[in-house]
Order: C-alpha cells, then structure tokens, then sequence
C-alpha cells in the first residue's frame, strides 16, 4: 500500500471509532467525492486553494492525527463583495480575490497542519493550530491589513468568524458552520472585525433549535396563548385597553418570552403562523364577552412587519371580525415603526383599507426607528405609542425636554398618544405634566393570562 493510502485508512479508522454516526457519514461522502476527483479539481480554480471539500476532508485529518493539539477555523467573508463587482468591475473583484488567497497563503508559510481553502464566491477559510487565542487574532489582523493594502477606489468591509474545536473528534463541518455563524454576527459592521463563536451563541442556537422543532406541534397542541396586559388611564386609573402579548406554555421548558422564539420565527416566516393564532384567540375572547355582556375595551394585537406586504392578514383580520361578532373598533392593529421602513405601496393600501374597516392603527415601539418624522406625515395612523425608551432616564433634563416635545408634536397631529414601560411614579408625574394621560407598564399592571385579564374587567 502507498504511503498516502496506508494514512487515509488509518485516519478513516481512527474517524469510525470516535465520531457520530451523521459526521462519520459525512466525512465518507467528502472522502469518495474526493477520491473520484484528481488533485487540481480539488482547488478552486482562481486561486489554487482547496475547496470545501477537499478541505473539509484534509482538516478532519489533520485534527484526528494530533489529538494533543488545539486547532481553529477562521472564515473569511466580505460585506459587500458584490457591490465591489459593480463598482469596479469583475477583474477588480478577481484580483481581491487573490490578494486574499496571497494573504492566507503568507499565513500558513512555515507553519505545519494548516490548512487553506476558498469555499466560494468571496469565502475563504484557514485551518490553524495555535496555542493562545492571540494568534488567530493576529491572523486576522495580518490579514486584514494585506487585504487593506490592495488599492481599489471603494471601501472592502471583511468580516471574520471564529471557531475554536471543542475536542479532536468535532466535525470541521460543524466548526466551518459555527464560525460561519460568529462572521453573521457582524458582517457589515464597521466597529468590529472579528467574533468568535462563543458560549451566548451556542446557547442561542440550541435555543433557535429548538423553536424550529418544537413551534409547530406548539401550533397544533395550543401551547401558544395570548397574556394581556391592561392599559390604563393614568388619571382616574381606569382600564382603557389592553395589548395581546404572545406567551408559548411550553411542556418542559415552562413559559418561554417572545423575544426568545420571535427573533427565529420572523426568519423562518412562522411568525405569520403565530399571529394568526393569538389573533383568533383575541377575537374570540373579545366576541365571548360581547355575547355574554360583559364589558369590552380595545385591545391591541400585534402585527409583525412580515405580514405586512401580503393581503392574507388584512382578509384574516376581516374575516375573524365577522365570525366572531366584534366590531373593528374594539381592536387595535399595532405596527412597530420599522415595518414603516420600506415605503412599499401595497402595505399602505392594506392599512388604508383595515383602517376604512374601522379598525384603529398604532405604531408601536415610536422613537426606536429611522425615519420617523417622514413616516408621521404619510401615515394613516391613530395612535403612537412612544418607546420606554423615552422615559427610562425621565430625570435627565435633556430626556424630558425631548419627550414634552415629542407629546406636543404628537398632539398638535391629533394622534392618541400611550407611553409604554411606566414603571415609577416619577415617570407618570412627567407624562402628566406633559398632557400624556394613557400608559402600560409594570406600574399599574403586568401581562396577565386572558382569564385574570376578564376578572379585572368585571370589577371595573
Ligand atoms: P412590544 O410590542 O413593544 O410589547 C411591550 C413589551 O414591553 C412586552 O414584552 C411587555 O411585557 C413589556 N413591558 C410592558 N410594560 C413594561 C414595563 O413597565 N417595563 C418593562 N421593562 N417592560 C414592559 P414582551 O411580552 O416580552 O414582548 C416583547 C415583544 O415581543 C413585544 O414588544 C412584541 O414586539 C413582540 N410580541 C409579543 N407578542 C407578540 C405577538 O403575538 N406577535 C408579534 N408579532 N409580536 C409579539
Ligand atoms: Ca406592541
Ligand atoms: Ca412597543
């Protein structure tokens, strides 16, 4: 036997008896597939660098043959290759392309075990031992400054993710994947260059894992329930409202926040799915006690931005109006101002017609977007509601002058007015002073489940 094939079987041994089954699984096809090929359709064309493959399969050999040794994957990737391309054309883009490749390959000289690739497009990865964790600081470094060196009439913004093994047997796969999510963190961000990935985002991934399993049998089983949380006049402390906040009862983890699963959900376009669920729970709520004649009040459901371009929610919400007997104008539609962002046409339409309904419209989270004074003017809206943000230092001066004037330009717009996050008396004082009367916050109540929410409203 060769010498090269002696090594591969002896790897491929070692790889059988300490990775899973779907790793193991995976290096055999990354094997097969490169021993079909010869040597350069190994290499990606322009830059004589391995390619995914080959290197996913030289890198598990690597960390298989010096279990002793610590070993890291860095990705590299740019913000905005594409616009490169544009701006100064393909041959610019080709020639940053190998400046890339030249600066890596300055990287791994002199140095065993390393191992180079370019994956595709604008992505390239380096294999490294190292024993601190400056060294692969300083191999971004290097790199980025040769990268900087290479003189193109526009900005390059490279972005690097790191991964660092957790043991010999993990699968470069799996690590390519990790730092591949670290580069997202902070693609496009001029303030940082680099991110590891780290134990936070392990966490959060587990966590993103597990919404996408387990929110469609959440779906079916009703874990998903509407919590609500009152809105009151802070005069006379009537309840004037209240808003439906998703809360997922889930049967081992207890009940998870929306911001833990919404973030995920707006990703993979479920979140659509959700609304609709607490939507109906609403309706239904609302329309129980108007056939009970039981006191009402508005309440505010919300809607994510995703909805938003399509007209299934606006016949949704029309639809649940009538089949469960509730005026429009017992529910408010709330929007948060980034949905505003994209001045798209048809949304507008949507709103204008929900809003001919008779349903009230809110821009929810006021204060937190862009371009809020523009939007102000366009917008068919009835409500605002300014972001706790406004009022959480009420006692810096500057803070109180911004929103007394926020409030007097909202009422100047005859637009209703509520300040959400009240949670001290101080803050209410201001707002009053400022001729702001309706709040939601932990001062008066917070989110309640649907039941304690109809028990307050039967002792109003
Ligand atoms: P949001 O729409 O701005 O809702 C207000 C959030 O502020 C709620 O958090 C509420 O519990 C919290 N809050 C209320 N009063 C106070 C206070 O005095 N202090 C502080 N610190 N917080 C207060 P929650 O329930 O965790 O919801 C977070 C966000 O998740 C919501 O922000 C909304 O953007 C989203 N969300 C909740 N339910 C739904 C839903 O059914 N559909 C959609 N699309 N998004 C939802
Ligand atoms: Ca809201
Ligand atoms: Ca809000």
């Amino acid at each position: 036997m060769e010498e090269n094939q002696k090594k591969t079987v002896n790897t491929a041994r070692l790889v059988r008896e300490k990775m899973s089954d779907g790793d193991f699984e995976l290096y055999l096809y990354s094997l097969k597939k490169l021993a079909e090929n010869n040597y350069e359709n190994n290499l990606t064309f322009m830059t004589n660098l391995y390619n995914i493959r080959a290197f996913q399969v030289k890198a598990q050999e690597e960390m298989l043959e010096n279990p002793d040794m610590k070993f890291a994957i860095i990705v590299l990737d740019f913000a905005n290759f594409n616009t490169i391309n544009e701006f100064c054309g393909r041959d610019v883009g080709d020639g940053l392309l190998k400046c890339v490749a030249d600066a890596l390959r300055c990287e791994a000289e002199g140095k065993d075990h390393t191992v180079l690739a370019h994956f595709r497009a604008d992505v390239f990865a380096v294999f490294t031992p190292f024993e601190d964790k400056s060294e692969l600081i300083e191999i971004v470094n290097h790199t980025d400054k040769r990268i900087a060196a290479y003189k193109i009439p526009y900005k390059v913004l490279p972005a690097f993710g790191i991964c660092i093994a957790d043991s010999p047997t993990m699968a470069v796969s799996t690590m390519r994947d990790y730092a591949m999510l670290a580069l997202n963190t902070i693609k496009g961000k001029f303030y940082a260059k680099y991110a590891f990935f780290d134990d936070e985002m392990r966490k959060q991934m587990l966590l993103n894992k597990m919404v996408e399993n387990d929110i469609i049998k959440a779906l079916e089983e009703e874990q998903l329930l509407p919590f609500i949380q009152p809105k009151v006049d802070m005069k006379s402390g009537e309840i004037v409202g209240g808003e439906a906040l998703v809360r997922w009862h889930h049967p081992e983890k207890g009940i998870v926040m929306p911001m833990k699963f919404i973030p995920v959900l707006e990703k993979n376009g479920l979140i659509i799915d959700v609304d609709i669920c607490i939507w109906r729970q609403i309706f239904k709520f609302i329309g129980n006690r108007i056939a009970a004649g039981e006191k009402v009040v508005p309440i505010s459901i919300n809607i994510s931005r995703q909805h938003v371009f399509d007209s299934v929610f606006r016949d949704c919400i029309i639809d649940f109006s009538k089949e469960f007997h509730v005026p429009p104008e017992l529910v408010v539609l709330e929007l948060t101002e980034s949905g505003f962002l994209e001045d798209n046409e048809k949304m507008y339409d949507h709103l204008r017609y929900l809003k001919e309904q008779g349903f009230a419209l809110s821009m929810d989270d006021f204060g937190t977007g862009y371009s809020t004074m523009t939007m102000l003017k366009n917008q068919p809206m009835d409500e605002i509601k300014i972001d706790r943000g406004f009022i959480v230092d009420i006692e810096n001066p500057k803070s109180q002058s911004i929103l007394s004037h926020t409030i007097n330009m909202l009422q100047d717009l005859d637009l209703n007015i509520i300040v959400e996050g009240v949670e001290n008396a101080a803050q209410q004082e201001y707002l009053l002073k400022y001729g702001c009367n309706k709040a939601q916050g932990f001062l008066y109540y917070k989110p309640m489940p649907m039941e304690e929410f109809a028990t307050l409203l039967d002792k109003a």
